[in-house]
């Protein structure tokens, strides 16, 4: 569920490195070098956590330099990757490559430039492969406001979904979590429907861009990590909503709540009530829609709590129970 297609080690990383070689390099053409091996400049490692991904999964990166580093950016067609510096550890930088639940299959590239803190350049390039992810489709019957809504509740949903692609598109430069990524549910281990591409009455509708989580109305909402909060209300498809800003164009979304414990600017620690499960908005019964967005790309959150998470908790240990869906 969590990692569907298998590529990321139950317990540990599977790592698989870019090692420079400097002298190989000078025999083939940068292209093909990217392509079979990835490539680096001297003293400077890429490390992929998997050497390939999937549609909306997280791949976690490693940059390693023989030298202190004063900075690292990484771009994949044309996206930013963001990388941040964790613990006192000056030659590494990790980052998040993701990829869009609806990214089309296929072969990206992806670049990684920097600089030591003595002002060398770093730079290390390779392909990174998207697969098709493996999504099941759903067929559901919802009040038929919402497969035919009225003129002023098409306006409504657009203008919300806008607002949405604003804050998403806003990339706050400084990490502002610190620690581990944690489910937001306690007792809640794993969720269901990512992805899920889904028939509304008989019409195709946008594939589903969270997981679902199972609670009953009132269970309290935690905030994944530390974050700002930047959307508190009301949405038309997702109920009441927040949206929290947790630095590097990461943001995590909490919908059908049933209660909403912040506002806008409020300054929410790891673990943060920030509202109530409930069944606001679109939905057939009570659980929390939970969504995550890096660099605009809709992916699993549930990934970030595999990569960048607790998996020693007791929650974690847990089995999710069957609840409704959305
Ligand atoms: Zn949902």
């Amino acid at each position: 569920m969590i990692s569907p297609d298998g590529m990321v080690a139950r317990n540990r990383w599977m790592w698989f490195s870019f090692v420079c070689l400097a002298a190989a390099s000078a025999l083939l053409s940068p292209g093909a070098m990217a392509k079979d091996r990835g490539s680096c400049t001297p003293g400077t490692t890429l490390r992929l956590g998997a050497p390939e991904s999937s549609q909306g999964s997280l791949l976690l990166i490693e940059v390693k330099s023989a030298k202190p580093l004063a900075e690292v950016q990484g771009d994949w067609d044309g996206r930013t990757v963001p990388f941040w510096r964790e613990s006192a550890s000056e030659t590494r930088r990790k980052g998040l490559l993701a990829v869009d639940l609806e990214k089309a299959p296929g072969e990206y590239d992806l670049k990684v430039t920097g600089q030591t803190a003595s002002g060398e350049k770093i730079s290390c390039s390779a392909r990174v492969r998207v697969r098709k992810g493996r999504f099941a489709t759903e067929k559901l019957q919802v009040g038929k406001q919402f497969v035919e809504p009225s003129p002023e509740q098409i306006k409504r949903a657009d203008e919300e979904r806008q607002k949405l692609r604003d804050i998403f598109d806003r990339v706050t430069p400084e990490r502002l979590w610190d620690g581990k990524f944690r489910i937001p549910l306690e007792g809640v281990a794993t969720g269901s429907n990512f992805g899920r591409r889904r028939i509304l009455n008989g019409n195709p509708g946008s594939p589903h861009g969270g997981v679902d989580l199972p609670g009953a109305t009132g269970t309290p909402v935690h905030a994944t990590q530390r974050g700002r909060v930047v959307l508190a209300e009301e949405l038309f498809f997702a109920g009441n909503t927040v949206v929290v800003d947790h630095g590097l164009g990461i943001y995590t979304l909490y919908g059908h709540l049933s209660e909403i414990d912040a506002k806008v600017g409020d300054e929410l620690a790891a673990g943060a009530v920030l509202g109530k499960v409930g069944a606001t908005g679109r939905v057939t019964g009570p659980h929390l829609h939970w969504g995550l967005t890096v660099e605009r790309a809709r992916v699993n959150p549930l990934q970030l709590v595999r990569l960048l998470g607790n998996s020693s908790g007791a929650a974690a240990r847990q089995k999710s129970s069957k609840h409704r869906t959305n």
